[in-house]
């Protein structure tokens, strides 16, 4: 049986990778520290044999006995208000973390995974976004703790491929959304959602004509799984193309969820980037992968998940 070991395996991406990889049928080992994490996402998984946890900080170093085939280093805050929370974490995280993580898979002759981001590109000036593409990103802004540790995470995780003769892999993911995220984690989806069940107007930040690209959770497990799958080390954009700015998307919400509330608006945080959207040609064309989920559809199922969670889950707010 193939040993993979998760991290973040306790957050949204991460429990659903674990969720894939068992049905798959791998030996999978989550890792999670819980700081912005849940065990209720993995606690249905405690009972097989095919699964165990490690509550452990991957910053420190990271030990495991016995073989492994692949690691997935999901482990990251990875919401705005997350990252701005808790932001020397997030450094760490990105940059020691990776690199236990590189050390591991160096040790283990294993394949190694790393979830990079959009956010690699900062406030983009191409558009839509290839992998070719540098980005502009302030180093020293509110948002530069998330984007440089990834950008740093991409960089060692080359170096180990260049010099070690690691087999990596780099998946730059664009805006996802699905179950298990926090209704109070601050990203638009949850909070809009979180924001109509409560009753409350939707708070749009700046004046809306920002834009965004939303990915359902299964298409981005199915592109991250034959991502993995692919031996193919250079970065990869992993995310749906279909863009929409923030202020169509809160009208969309508004009559998905039928809730009589407006949208109100709020100051844009410092370095909100203005456009994004993956080009998926790379990803097309080595991996044969598309999203094939639509927002609508996609949309109905997590506000059918948001709806269904205990009340005092829901009267968390987000801000
Ligand atoms: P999440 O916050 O739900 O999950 C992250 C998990 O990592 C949490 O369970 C957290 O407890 C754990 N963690 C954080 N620091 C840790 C540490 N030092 N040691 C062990 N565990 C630690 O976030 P998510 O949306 O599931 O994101 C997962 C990964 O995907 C992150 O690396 C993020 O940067 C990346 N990503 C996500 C998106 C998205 O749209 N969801 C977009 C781009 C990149
Ligand atoms: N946003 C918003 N209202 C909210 C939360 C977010 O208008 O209550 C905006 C935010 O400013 C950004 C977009 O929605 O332009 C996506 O934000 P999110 O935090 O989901 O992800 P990211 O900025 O990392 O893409």
């Amino acid at each position: 049986m193939k040993k993979v070991l998760i991290t973040g395996a306790a957050g949204f991406l991460g429990s659903h990778l674990c969720d894939r990889f068992i049905k798959e049928g791998y030996y999978v080992i989550g890792m999670d520290n819980l700081i912005t994490g849940d065990l209720k996402n993995i606690e249905h998984l405690f009972p097989l044999e095919q699964f165990e946890f490690h509550h452990h900080d991957v910053t420190k170093f990271v030990h495991l006995p016995g073989k492994l085939d692949y690691i997935l280093h999901f482990a990251s805050p990875a919401s705005p208000i997350d990252y701005l929370k808790i932001p020397i974490e997030t450094l760490k995280v990105g940059s020691l973390g990776t690199l236990n993580l590189l050390g591991l898979a160096k040790e283990k002759n294993a394949t190694i995974l790393v979830a990079s981001t959009s956010e690699v590109y900062g406030d983009p000036l191409v558009h839509p976004q290839n992998e070719e593409y540098y980005g502009n990103v302030s180093p020293i802004g509110p948002r530069g703790v998330y984007d440089e540790a990834k950008r740093f995470m991409e960089s060692i995780t080359m170096a180990y491929h260049r010099f070690h003769g690691v087999d990596t892999r780099i998946v730059r993911i664009f805006n996802t959304y699905g179950s298990r995220m926090r209704l109070n984690d601050g990203r638009v989806v949850p909070a809009f959602m979180g924001q109509a069940l409560r009753g409350e107007d939707l708070t749009v930040f700046g004046d809306g004509t920002q834009t965004r690209s939303f990915c359902y959770i299964d298409d981005q497990v199915e592109g991250i799984y034959r991502l993995l799958l692919s031996g193919y080390s250079d970065p990869v954009n992993i995310g749906n193309p279909h863009e929409t700015t923030i202020g169509e998307f809160a009208e969309e919400i508004i009559a998905l969820t039928g809730t009589k509330q407006k949208v109100i608006y709020k100051p844009l945080p410092q370095d909100d980037p203005l456009q994004r959207q993956p080009d998926i040609t790379k990803a097309k064309e080595l991996l044969g992968w598309e999203p094939k989920v639509a927002r609508s559809e996609g949309l109905k199922i997590v506000y059918d998940y948001f709806k269904s969670l205990p009340a005092e889950v829901l009267e968390r707010k987000a801000h």
